[in-house]
């Protein structure tokens, strides 16, 4: 097969891994993107001088790195340093009690026991058991899997699997099903926060959602230069196997001769000539016709409610109080306001859980002593109102003096604003991935079937093709990189099919 000319839009973690598979392939590929660097949503802020993780921080499914750098003979510990987290997650309630989440199962079963005692220890370790069956029930014919229907599923999975999915509960929510396997409302918070994973909420994700606490039980690392070096090094090894990146550079269209796509016009007016086309942005970039009226097409299924946004706060400070992990959970009571306000009254949660990333910490080395400034990530969930009239002054700053006052509560001091802090809101996240309303996760899995409604990589448009985290198999770093790899495939196996 002859090499062709690909262009990807978007070089987040979608982009970057459709880009090496294609480069892999022999095709000429270029990479356009609006941003200054690399990674889309992976990115760093400097502040008083340090570089601050400030997209996504927990790396999971290392598997799916493990593969795409084996397929380009690579070893992924000799590009990369990880270091596997012995602590998941630190969790802190406002009542004063606290639980770690931990890579060992004994240990964490011993935990769930001094927080709530032997009996709902018990059922945790059912939990998991359930969870590992779901995630082996659906790793194949669902998360690998380039185009899964409810029918194919049902097939593929066998009696086996069917017994363990209908074992949740049909049509029951994750909030439902933790309903009924714990006791302790704290149980149920924790779990239930995986559903914010893909930017929903636990009273409308389905119980299946349980599988990202299997994903977290397989391990959680830390990247030594944090995630931004993931895409650093995938950009590197893009630009070794020859593809051409050009930041800085919006597209403003995505042009069709015919049926077919032909290339993309650039914002300043410069065409670039394509056999195809991999849109890795937001798919209802595509959907809202801002990348051109033919380019609607591609996305065929109706528009599903927006997932979560976020306010983060990225800070250089001293913390005093608490002896923080790298991964902090802060909840209070009422969780189920906090979705309310979100998805119904779409305004800034009254009573938001607050996660905090101590990115100098569960690293052999480093503790930070009192007094010494540490480096800091602080997100609360938000409605994805980024394309609505501005959120007022006034309601930042109550979320903001809410989110603190409840990591003070739970006994942590920390100063909360002053020069040190950098925020960010839906609108800025709006202004980054057009058409979004600052949704980070594409649209949010409600509903069973929101499994089956995500855009594929295969659209109805010939030559184009979608990645990224609101397609296919849906969002996370990992995740997004599985779409990468099936946008790749997919073109790839069109390209054949166009030649032959
Ligand atoms: C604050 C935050 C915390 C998160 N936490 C985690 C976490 O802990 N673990 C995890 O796994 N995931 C997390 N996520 C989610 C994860 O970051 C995303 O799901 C994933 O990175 C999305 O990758 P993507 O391929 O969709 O590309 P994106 O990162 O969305 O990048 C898309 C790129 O396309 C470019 N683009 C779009 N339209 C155009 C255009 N017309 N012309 C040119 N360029 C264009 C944009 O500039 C952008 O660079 C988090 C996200 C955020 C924001």
């Amino acid at each position: 097969m002859t090499s062709q000319q690909v262009v990807i839009v978007g070089a987040g973690m979608g982009g970057l891994v459709a880009a090496l598979e294609l480069a892999r392939h022999g095709q000429a590929v270029t990479v356009v993107d609006a941003g200054t660097r690399p990674g889309g949503k992976l990115r760093q802020l400097r502040v008083n001088g340090q570089d601050i993780d400030s997209g996504p921080t927990v790396f999971t499914m290392r598997w799916v790195f493990d593969e795409l750098f084996d397929t380009l003979g690579l070893d992924l510990d000799s590009e990369l340093a990880l270091q596997p987290l012995n602590v998941l997650a630190r969790h802190w309630w406002d009542d004063g009690s606290a639980m770690d989440l931990y890579a060992d199962p004994g240990q964490s079963f011993d935990a769930v026991g001094n927080l709530a005692g032997l009996e709902e220890a018990r059922r945790f370790r059912e939990f998991c058991l359930q969870a590992r069956a779901v995630y082996q029930t659906l790793e194949r014919p669902y998360i690998r899997r380039a185009n899964p229907t409810p029918w194919g599923l049902t097939r593929e999975v066998g009696w086996r699997g069917l017994g363990v999915l209908t074992g949740l509960g049909p049509l029951r929510s994750l909030w439902g099903h933790l309903s009924r396997r714990f006791t302790d409302d704290r149980l149920r918070q924790l779990f239930a926060r995986y559903a914010t994973y893909t930017g929903s909420s636990p009273w409308q994700a389905p119980a299946t959602l349980m599988l990202i606490a299997q994903v977290e039980m397989e391990g959680v690392w830390t990247v030594k230069g944090g995630m931004q070096a993931l895409a650093g090094c995938l950009h590197r090894l893009a630009v070794e196997r020859g593809v051409q990146f050009r930041f800085e550079t919006h597209c403003e269209r995505i042009e069709l001769r015919g049926r077919r796509v032909s290339g993309v016009k650039l914002l300043s007016g410069e065409q670039l000539e394509a056999s195809a086309v991999v849109f890795a942005g937001d798919s209802a970039a595509l959907r809202q016709g801002l990348l051109g009226e033919s380019a609607r097409r591609a996305v065929t299924s109706r528009a599903a409610p927006r997932s979560l946004s976020a306010l983060t706060w990225t800070l250089h400070t001293p913390t005093s109080g608490l002896q923080l992990d790298r991964h902090n959970v802060f909840f209070q009571r009422r969780y189920a306001d906090e979705f309310d306000d979100i998805f119904r009254r779409r305004q800034l949660p009254r009573t938001p859980t607050v996660y905090l990333c101590a990115q100098d910490r569960g690293v052999p080395g480093f503790m930070p002593d009192e007094g010494q400034a540490e480096r800091l990530l602080c997100l609360v969930n938000a409605p994805a109102v980024g394309d609505q009239p501005p959120l007022t002054a006034e309601a930042l700053e109550r979320c903001e003096y809410n989110s603190f006052q409840l990591m003070r509560r739970c006994g942590l001091a920390m100063k909360p604003a002053g020069p040190e802090v950098l925020r960010t809101s839906p609108h800025l996240f709006h202004q980054r991935f057009p058409a979004t309303g600052g949704a980070l996760y594409g649209q949010a899995s409600h509903g069973w079937m929101s499994a089956f409604a995500r855009p594929r990589a295969t659209t109805p448009v010939e030559g184009l093709f979608l990645a990224g985290g609101s397609v296919h198999p849906g969002p996370g770093v990992p995740m997004a990189a599985l779409s990468g790899r099936l946008a790749a495939a997919a073109l790839m196996d069109s390209l054949a099919s166009t030649s032959s």
